[in-house]
């Protein structure tokens, strides 16, 4: 028995991996903050991956496209791989192979793939999948405080509230253990549908605030507005800790709620009331996740919700605050390390001088030759295979042709890319395509760590051996390092070994591992990040100051603007997307586990009964969903409590399911984020 953390979402549950008597293994909760002994139905089912019939044992290569891919053996894949980016490389320029991360991967992996991309390959077009997960709450973050870490405080801090808002946060279903943290608190849920976090709060003397998609900035203007109103703001933690109210106030004080009612949809009344409720808490949090920031405003909406959190003085002391609700595995991890296309590890810019001349010392390389920024992840895979964008894209943990915007674009790039390699441990919808792939060791089958949703760093430990034929992503980016005339010390297939060359990477920077070994963390230690060597961890942030160089936080002047794309005669609905219980990002990996497939086995379409009889569907019937990009379909599911003007769906699911067939890739001005959650539709009947 094997004490470990769950391969899914951020909370990272522990869990036993333990045999179980049919011959595979299974997955028990363990006692830990975070979980406290619980798990949802993701965890209890996640042994079934360890044994799956699916799991991808031998490197596959095509030398033919539109030929099968053939197995071969790791050298004779290696070796094409590393000569056709070498060719690359002296023919086109460094800046002509990609890389593409994601989310999930371990904090060795992270960092390996960033100094990949800087070292090996010398190219700056890297990025990663967070870019679509937590790239607008990371940019507001920083602006407001002066450091990104999603919840500043642990995630046993918010038993200490009375009220919570939580805004585009479904965590009833996206992570249920969080829920045993609210018990004692009110909540106030905005969402434009009625979710499961919403009928909770319902049910337990709490608010849901349903507002049209992409107007929520303007309901937390309207909050803000109304929260001054009703006396409410903090004068002295606005005088004494913060800077910048009255530039923020003068976009708020045009926003009085029957504006926002107007805008939004949601009564006044209601915001009066909801603002009353947090305004009033003696202890309280604003936590967003999402469905507010996957927006082209995500950055400014965030923003919104965090200047509403700093009038009411909760950041900056225990028991209230703001937080970010991180969503992919090792989404904190994942940002911080150098994976994504403005950063080096340490959370360090890299334009930022000093962090080069750093990070470039421990890596033994002259400051330089480090590449400069490079695209961001959407605009990386719309580059693909064009004239001016990279003909190779190396890939691991991620899967765009399901989970990126406007997705058959992208899977149209990828189709025309001259060399196409993906690491996966299942054939993906995006390895499908590649020209190799390398079959990859999964989470309980390798050990390393992760960084959970409070910035906390995790052991997670392998369980058991993977099958013949497969090695971890460390070993591929050893093994085509080396190929690419690199030393093999450089880049150690060893976790712990690069483990602590990313905490000496990282050391002084805001994300600071350098005392974080697998000594402290096997000894039970909490290390919260910042946590330099010999330091204890770090798991509250801002008591006395914030990370800005005067110690304040910060107000964003932000005003509220209509999504990229607005419902008009040809497409009248609101479209959004989200998670649902039983399915995990692009499923890749829940859709394999027989429980979760039967639970949820297709794409589906919320939509109010009466807009679904103007389109001529019925309850259980098939619906084509269309934007201007693409057609998804979806088994028709009436909710009477649904916005009349929107429909909703899960973007879990393959082929003609895939949701982000219709979604926006509208981009965020600063954190590049596309607009996955509000687009412009029309619905109809789909027999065939
Ligand atoms: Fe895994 Fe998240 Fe479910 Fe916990 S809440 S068991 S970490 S998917």
């Amino acid at each position: 028995m094997t004490l470990t953390h769950c391969p899914y979402c951020a909370l990272q549950c522990a869990m036993h991996v333990e045999p179980a008597a049919d011959g595979g293994y299974r997955t028990r909760p363990a006692a830990f903050p975070t979980n406290r002994g619980g798990l949802c139905r993701k965890g209890w089912t996640a042994g079934s991956l360890l044994g799956s019939p699916d799991r991808l044992t031998t490197p596959l290569l095509r030398t033919e496209r539109g030929a099968p891919p053939r197995p071969v053996d790791w050298d004779t894949a290696l070796d094409h791989v590393a000569g056709r980016l070498r060719a690359l490389r002296e023919e086109r320029g460094a800046d002509s192979v990609a890389v593409f991360g994601g989310g999930g991967l371990t904090n060795e992996k992270s960092y390996l793939l960033g100094k990949f991309a800087r070292v090996a390959l010398g190219t700056s077009q890297i990025d990663y999948n967070g870019r679509f997960c937590m790239s607008s709450a990371a940019a507001a973050g920083l602006r407001a405080f002066g450091v990104d870490r999603g919840l500043p405080f642990p995630v046993t801090d918010l038993a200490e509230a009375d009220a919570v808002l939580l805004a585009g946060a479904n965590v009833a279903e996206t992570m249920p253990p969080l829920m045993g943290h609210l018990t004692g608190a009110r909540l106030i849920v905005v969402d434009p549908r009625r979710s499961a976090t919403a009928e909770h709060a319902l049910a337990h003397d709490g608010m849901h605030l349903a507002p049209r998609p992409g107007t929520d900035l303007a309901l937390a203007l309207g909050l803000l507005h109304a929260a001054r109103a009703e006396g409410l703001l903090d004068a002295g933690f606005l005088a004494e800790r913060t800077t910048g109210f009255d530039a923020a106030w003068r976009h708020a004080a045009a926003w009085w709620p029957e504006r926002a009612e107007r805008v939004t949809g949601v009564a006044a009344a209601d915001i009066r009331a909801a603002a009353r409720l947090l305004g009033r808490a003696a202890n309280g949090y604003v936590l967003t996740g999402r469905g507010t920031e996957q927006h082209a405003k995500g950055t400014d909406t965030v923003s919104a919700w965090i200047n509403l959190a700093l009038a009411l003085g909760l950041p900056g002391r225990r028991g209230s605050g703001y937080g970010c609700l991180t969503g992919q595995g090792n989404g904190q991890g994942g940002r911080e390390h150098g994976q994504k296309a403005d950063q080096l590890p340490g959370y360090r810019r890299i334009d930022d001088p000093a962090a080069r001349a750093h990070v470039a010392g421990v890596w033994g390389v002259p400051a330089e030759t480090l590449p400069g920024p490079g695209r961001s992840a959407y605009e990386l895979l719309d580059a693909l295979g064009t004239g001016g964008g990279p003909a190779a894209l190396l890939l691991l943990g991620s899967n765009p042709v399901v989970s990126a915007p406007d997705a058959d674009r992208v899977r149209n790039r990828l189709a025309a890319l001259d060399l196409l390699v993906v690491a996966d441990s299942f054939m993906s919808e995006t390895a499908e395509m590649a020209d190799v792939v390398f079959p990859v060791t999964q989470w309980a089958e390798e050990d390393g760590t992760m960084t959970n949703l409070e910035g906390r760093v995790l052991r997670r430990r392998r369980a058991c051996a993977p099958p013949t034929g497969v090695r971890g992503d460390l070993d591929v980016l050893h093994g085509l390092a080396v190929r690419l005339g690199r030393r093999a010390a450089e880049f150690p297939a060893d976790p712990d070994r690069v483990l602590a060359e990313l905490g000496a990477a990282s050391a002084g920077g805001a994300a600071d591992y350098s005392g974080v070994t697998p000594e402290r963390l096997d000894s039970g230690e909490a290390l919260h990040w910042p946590c330099p060597a010999g330091a204890p961890g770090a798991p509250r942030l801002f008591l006395d100051r914030f990370g800005h160089p005067d110690g304040r936080a910060r107000f964003t002047a932000v005003e509220h603007r209509d999504a990229a794309e607005v419902p008009d005669d040809a497409y009248p609905l609101i479209a959004t997307t989200g998670r649902v219980l039983a399915q995990y990002q692009s499923g890749a990996q829940t859709r394999r586990v027989p429980e979760l497939a039967a639970a949820e086995p297709e794409a589906y379409v919320e939509v109010h009964p009466d807009t679904a009889a103007r389109s001529g569907l019925t309850d259980g019937g098939w619906a084509l969903v269309s934007s201007r990009r693409g057609s998804t379909r979806a088994r028709v599911r009436y909710r009477a409590d649904a916005r009349l003007d929107t429909v909703f769906l899960p973007f879990h699911f393959a082929g003609d399911q895939r949701a982000n067939l219709f979604t926006n890739p509208a981009l965020d001005p600063v954190s590049r984020m596309p607009e996955f959650k509000a687009c412009a539709v029309r619905l109809a009947a789909d027999d065939g």
